[in-house]
């Protein structure tokens, strides 16, 4: 079945809202609509079809044709609507059988020219960082902050924020994916910032934590431990760890310190094209690291009484070791 497979792209793509791949041996066809007639010619390298109508209309004849038995497809990329409108149109003999991550699995290792690409975005996204937080100050409403961030990566080169910019101060903090409220910077609040840029199609991610005022012992104290996990992490990956591995020297960590009920996500996870990408470094994650991938780790402890903190990096993978590319301090910062 590695001879015939389909990817399908739909409104979260990057480059185009409506595509459908279809690779057979020796040869491939993309369908898409008359809105990419233009785009497609000069960008893709494959047979072009324009469909006017669904691209259901041009990929069941092209799959009769073809005399495919057995076609692989993408569920994790495809609706069940297109699933079904395909399955209901194929000849009699053929069957659609789920392939899981084939593309994923060779972007995980990077090359060089890539992490060049994924560098950048991370340095575009820290300068963002860095010119939008010297203006900062108490009172600034949380969406505000969250537009200023991803007014500035704009303009420093970057094609779009790679997921919505978070800003969550006070008690939301401890929301590991809050949006922005309209809700005020208050004195005597922690805030978080979560953020990435995609420049030159690759993404960036990082956090960062605030404080408005002056920090608490109680509000330095969990920032070490978390600061202390993520540091230790980061120690932990080389070629050869198991991510798993990694994920649970943060957690010990966090454990030492009495916060690992508080951590409540995985340590970290590959990025590029998209900002998810495999390996996820979580508990059960078997992945061996190798050098050329491209990871976050980004422990974080969440009190919902009290608010929460995470320190997130990117960091690629080297040949003994890992180079962590974002250049922000990782001081808890006081505005
Ligand atoms: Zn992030
Ligand atoms: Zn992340």
């Amino acid at each position: 079945m590695r001879e015939n497979w389909m990817r399908c792209w739909s409104r979260s793509a990057p480059i185009c809202s409506n595509g459908c791949l279809l690779i057979t041996p020796g040869k491939s066809i993309l369908f898409t609509d008359p809105r990419y007639t233009t785009q497609a010619s000069q960008e893709v390298t494959t047979q072009v079809r324009i469909c006017k109508g669904s691209l259901i209309d041009g990929l069941a004849p092209a799959i009769a044709r073809a005399k495919i038995e057995r076609l692989g497809y993408e569920p994790a990329r495809m609706t069940c609507d297109f699933f079904e409108s395909l399955r209901a149109r194929l000849p009699m003999k053929a069957s659609l059988e789920p392939v899981l991550g084939w593309v994923e699995e060779l972007r995980m290792l990077k090359s060089a020219e890539e992490i060049a690409r994924i560098r950048r975005s991370v340095e575009t996204n820290s300068r963002a960082f860095e010119q939008t937080v010297a203006k900062l100050r108490p009172g600034m409403k949380e969406q505000d902050l969250a537009a200023e961030l991803e007014y500035r990566m704009r303009r420093l080169g970057a094609e779009k924020p790679s997921f919505d910019t978070i800003v969550a101060g006070g008690l939301r903090s401890a929301l590991p994916h809050a949006q922005p409220t309209a809700a005020p910077l208050k004195p005597g609040s922690l805030v978080v910032v979560d953020m990435g840029a995609f420049q030159d199609g690759y993404a960036s991610d990082m956090t960062r934590m605030l404080y408005v005022g002056r920090p608490t012992p109680r509000v330095k104290r969990m920032y070490r431990a978390v600061l202390e996990a993520q540091l230790a992490a980061i120690a932990a990956v080389r070629p050869g760890a198991q991510t798993a591995a990694v994920d649970r020297v943060a957690r010990r960590v966090l454990k030492g310190h009495g916060l690992d009920k508080a951590f409540v996500h995985s340590t970290g996870h590959g990025l590029g094209l998209e900002i998810h990408e495999p390996p996820r470094l979580g508990k059960r994650d078997k992945t061996v690291l190798r050098e050329g991938m491209a990871i976050t780790i980004e422990p974080g402890a969440y009190l919902e009484d009290f608010g929460g903190i995470r320190i997130e990096d990117t960091v690629v993978v080297t040949a003994n070791g890992c180079e962590v590319l974002t250049p922000t301090s990782k001081e808890l910062r006081e505005v």
